[in-house]
């Protein structure tokens, strides 16, 4: 399972955006893009940065959607060959694909405080999807699905320090919570309405439509 391996925040200073890779660090002042706003390896001196193309700004609007789930290319463009195949808005339904992701359900059920650190938990089979061991992130979830710690993984101290944390975390309306369990169900595959996005899904389409 191939995955980008390089430093975070180099994503993000790529693309001029936060895309909250690191959690809790992305809200203090140690984030390396709001220390620095400009490309890795931009020199002041030797460049100047150049009105974007739309192309350009396409391809960028699609690297913020892959970096954000942590997909490679690859992956990212069968998921939109599965989303351009179901009926209904392309673009909505690459969201709601990505969304459905189990890596994503962790993070979204406040299990982690980013999308690498629950598709981390994710690979060292933490969890169970419907009672049965589940360590593949890319796995899509559906509706009336439940995911739980595994026995083993409940006494470790992350687990311990979480069921003190959780009460303060936010779900979306899709999932819901046992918090004193900590089992996660969906309650309903998401909408776009029920996905909060901070990109141009519709500069992602327009970016394989050509
Ligand atoms: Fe991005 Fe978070 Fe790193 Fe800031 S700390 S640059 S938001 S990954």
């Amino acid at each position: 399972m191939a995955r980008y391996t390089r430093a975070a925040c180099r994503l993000c200073r790529r693309v001029g955006d936060k895309l909250m890779l690191k959690g809790e660090r992305c809200f203090t002042s140690k984030c390396a893009f709001e220390r620095r706003k400009v490309p890795p390896g931009y020199r002041p001196a030797r460049r100047r940065r150049k009105r974007m193309s739309d192309r350009a700004l396409q391809l960028q609007e699609k690297q913020k959607v892959r970096y954000t789930y942590g997909i490679l290319e690859r992956q990212f463009r069968k998921f939109f060959a599965e989303a351009e195949r179901i009926p209904g808005v392309t673009g909505e339904n690459l969201v709601v694909l990505l969304e459905r992701r189990l890596d994503n359900v962790v993070y979204r059920l406040g299990f982690a405080s980013s999308r690498p650190q629950a598709r981390q938990l994710v690979c060292h089979g933490h969890f169970l999807l419907n009672g049965r061991k589940t360590d593949i992130p890319s796995c899509l979830v559906k509706s009336g699905d439940a995911i739980a710690w595994r026995n083993g993984s409940t006494q470790t101290e992350y687990y311990k320090t979480l069921v003190q944390e959780i009460e303060d975390r936010t779900i979306p309306g899709w999932l819901t919570l046992d918090k004193q369990e900590l089992v996660g169900r969906v309650l309903a595959l998401p909408t776009g309405d029920d996905i909060e996005v901070k990109f141009d899904v519709k500069a992602v389409v327009e970016y394989y439509s050509r």
